[in-house]
């Protein structure tokens, strides 16, 4: 795999050219970025015996691929195939005059490849450990890595982040300067923010075994 910079834009295909809501779209690599390192879970949308099987999964990445992990007994996961993964924040509610005019604020990205069984085995390692830091930064380093028997029952794909398209929306209803403005109705944004909660310890740690620093510390932070 070339180690070449990647451009600041990103490519559009035919697959990844918005048709509708046009304005939504963007083309920076960056927010791309913030959108992946927003979330740790992706919904992974795959055809399995001629139906589309979409399933939610967490995924971790690095700058040119990104990575998701299962049983090996998972069909979603059978590598090789087309796939296509969406990662998903909601930001609020926009409450328009007209219903018609309601939606969402949003930040979304999709990505349209062929996933990629991750057979070598540091790559398969080094994939993982970027999943498990994705959702939990410092926990590869924390909790027991897996060994041979536990690597061998799992699959590792790895998605090229070649074919992606970002998608967002911010700001207000878009009635406000049509004829529903007349109609006196409130309307507006509801906020939508996820936090952190306080770490809940397993019942049956031995009394007074400390949290781990890289765990305590997300308490309150803001999530997605
Ligand atoms: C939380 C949420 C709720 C939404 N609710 C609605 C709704 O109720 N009704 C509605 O019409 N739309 C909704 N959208 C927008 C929706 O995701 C689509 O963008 C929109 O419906 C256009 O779909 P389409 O099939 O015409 O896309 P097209 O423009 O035909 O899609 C072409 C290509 O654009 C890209 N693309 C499409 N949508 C997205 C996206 N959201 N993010 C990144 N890339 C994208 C894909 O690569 C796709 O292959 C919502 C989005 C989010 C994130």
């Amino acid at each position: 795999m070339t180690s070449d910079p990647l451009p600041t834009r990103l490519p559009e295909t035919d697959r990844t050219r918005h048709r509708r809501l046009r304005e939504q779209g963007s083309l920076e690599r960056a927010d791309l970025d913030a959108i992946l390192d927003a979330g740790f879970v992706c919904h992974l949308g795959v055809v399995v015996d001629g139906r589309p099987l979409v399933v939610p999964t967490v995924y971790g990445r690095d700058e040119r691929q990104l990575y998701v992990h299962g049983s090996v007994a998972s069909r979603s996961l059978a590598g090789g195939l087309p796939v296509c993964v969406t990662v998903t924040h909601v930001d609020g509610l926009v409450l328009a005059r007209s219903v018609f005019e309601h939606g969402v604020n949003y930040r979304s990205a999709v990505i349209h490849g062929d996933a990629r069984r991750v057979t070598d085995p540091d790559e398969k390692l080094e994939g993982l450990r970027r999943l498990t830091d994705h959702a939990t930064p410092g926990q590869w380093s924390y909790a027991r890595r897996p060994d041979r028997r536990e690597l061998a029952a799992t699959t590792l794909l790895a998605l090229s982040l070649e074919e992606v398209s970002v998608k967002i929306r911010t700001g207000a209803p878009d009635d406000g300067d049509g004829p529903d403005a007349a109609l006196g109705l409130w309307a507006g944004v509801l906020p939508l923010t996820r936090a952190w909660g306080a770490p809940v310890p397993d019942p049956a740690l031995p009394p007074g075994t400390a949290v781990p620093e890289h765990i305590a510390r997300r308490a309150g932070t803001r999530q997605g």
